[in-house]
C-alpha cells in the first residue's frame, strides 16, 4: 500500500475526529477539524450512517493514519496483541504507542509522528545510549532516549523542543528538558494513551 501524501487535514475531516498529523497546528483554533466540522467533497455536509463493518473499518484506518503504519505491519500488530496476554485491543496500542517514533514524539523531540519518524530515520536519537533508527523500535521500561549529538542538535528538535517544552509528558514517560532524556517508566495503561479511539472495533474488525 501506498503512502498517502495529499493533505493530511483532509483525513481529520473526513474521519470527523483529530488525527495529530499536523504538529502545533493541531493544538489551535486553526485546525481544519475545529473550523469545518463536516467531511470533505462537495456531498460533505449530508448526514451519513455507517453500518457496523464500516464503523469498524473506519477506527482501523484511523488508528493506523494516526501512527502512521501500513496495512500489513498494523495487521501485524494486532496479531502480536492476539498471542499476548490481556485485553487484545489494549495490548495493540500498547505496542504502537511504545514505539520509538511515538514516544520520541511524545516526549516532546518532535511536532508531530511524521517529524519524529523522520528524525528517528535520521539517526538523531540513542536508546540506552546505542543509536537505534528504526521508528518501530520497541521501547520497555526502563529505557532511556537522549540525542545522538547533544553538542550538535538538529534545528526541528531545538524547534519541538522549544515549543513543546515545559509540556507535560504522559505519566508513563519522564522528560529532563535541561538533561534532554527521557525514560520510559511502565508500558502505558488504557487511560495513559489519549488516543480517542474504540479500540474494541479494530477487534471486532479482524475477527470477522
Ligand atoms: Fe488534523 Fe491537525 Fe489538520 Fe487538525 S490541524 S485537521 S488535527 S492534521
Amino acid at each position: 500500500m501506498a503512502v498517502y501524501s495529499g493533505p493530511v487535514c483532509r483525513l481529520c475531516r473526513r474521519d470527523g475526529v483529530k488525527l495529530f498529523l499536523k504538529g502545533e497546528r493541531c493544538y489551535t483554533s486553526k485546525c481544519a477539524v475545529e473550523r469545518r466540522k463536516h467531511p470533505p467533497g462537495m456531498h460533505g455536509q449530508r448526514q451519513r450512517k455507517l453500518a457496523d463493518y464500516g464503523l469498524q473499518l473506519r477506527e482501523k484506518q484511523e488508528v493506523k493514519r494516526i501512527y502512521r503504519v501500513l496495512e500489513k505491519q498494523f495487521r501485524n500488530y494486532f496479531k502480536e496483541a492476539v498471542r499476548r496476554k490481556g485485553v487484545t485491543g489494549e495490548t495493540l496500542l500498547q505496542l504502537l504507542e511504545m514505539r520509538l517514533d511515538n514516544v520520541v514524539y511524545r516526549l516532546g523531540f518532535a511536532l508531530s509522528r511524521r517529524q519524529a519518524r523522520q528524525l528517528v530515520n535520521h539517526g538523531h536519537f540513542l536508546v540506552n545510549g546505542q543509536k537505534v533508527n528504526i521508528p518501530s523500535y520497541q521501547v520497555r521500561p526502563g529505557d532511556t532516549i537522549s540525542l545522538a549529538k547533544p553538542e550538535h542538535v538538529a534545528g526541528a528538535i531545538e524547534e519541538a523542543l522549544r515549543t513543546t517544552g515545559g509540556r507535560p509528558v504522559p505519566a508513563w514517560l519522564e522528560f529532563d528538558l535541561d538533561e534532554r532524556k527521557g525514560r520510559v517508566l511502565s508500558v502505558p495503561t488504557r487511560e495513559q494513551i489519549d488516543t480517542q479511539v474504540n479500540e474494541a472495533l479494530i477487534v471486532q474488525f479482524y475477527s470477522r
